[in-house]
């Protein structure tokens, strides 16, 4: 199938704290104040001046916290990168149909990239670790999301951290 956004989509199994992209998205928790996972390797490798920045965002734009589904960026401190891109994935649930929140993480980081003018980006599977969501659904509801999205960057790459998980992301964007 072809793309609808003129993009070059990789996937590659990783650790996205070592991606040399403009912008790393974080699939962060609600309070913006740090977590476990991806979370915490990216505050461990990009240091303080991450947390800084979350912690301005919850003084201004968010007081009560990232919604699910939204997005905001500071800058990426000590990673390769220039900003971090932070999301908050909905936990997975069976008695109700939250992937219109899971897609709208994809596409609100893709807005606030292409808004920086960001080039690159590089995404985890976000929501499938604590959030518990199948991958091979967030796999699919993540290349929907990526192919539709009305503003894009140039490079998506999405960094899977297991074997397992980059299968899922190959046989949802596989042609
Ligand atoms: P969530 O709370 O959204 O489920 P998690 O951080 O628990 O977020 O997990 C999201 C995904 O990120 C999981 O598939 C997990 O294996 C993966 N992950 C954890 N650390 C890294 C890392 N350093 N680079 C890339 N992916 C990672």
């Amino acid at each position: 199938m072809a793309t609808d956004n003129p993009t070059d989509i990789t996937l590659l199994r990783g650790d996205i704290t070592e991606q040399h992209v403009d912008a790393v998205v974080n699939a962060a928790n609600s309070s913006l104040m740090g977590g476990g996972g991806v979370d915490g390797a990216i505050h461990r490798a990009g240091g303080p001046t991450i947390l800084e920045g979350c912690r301005a965002l919850r003084s201004s734009e968010f007081p009560e916290g990232l919604p699910a589904g939204r997005a905001a960026a500071t800058t990426a401190g000590d990673l390769p990168a220039r900003w971090v891109i932070h999301t908050v994935g909905p936990v997975y649930s069976k008695e109700e149909d939250r992937s219109g929140l899971l897609a709208s993480c994809f596409t609100e980081s893709l807005r606030i990239a292409h808004g920086l003018g960001a080039g690159s980006i590089a995404f985890p599977a976000i929501s499938t670790g604590v959030y518990r969501w199948p991958v091979e659904d967030a796999a699919r509801i993540a290349a929907q999301a990526v192919r539709t999205a009305p503003e894009s960057v140039p490079d998506i790459r999405f960094v899977l951290f297991s074997d397992r998980a980059l299968a899922a992301f190959e046989e949802a964007f596989a042609p």
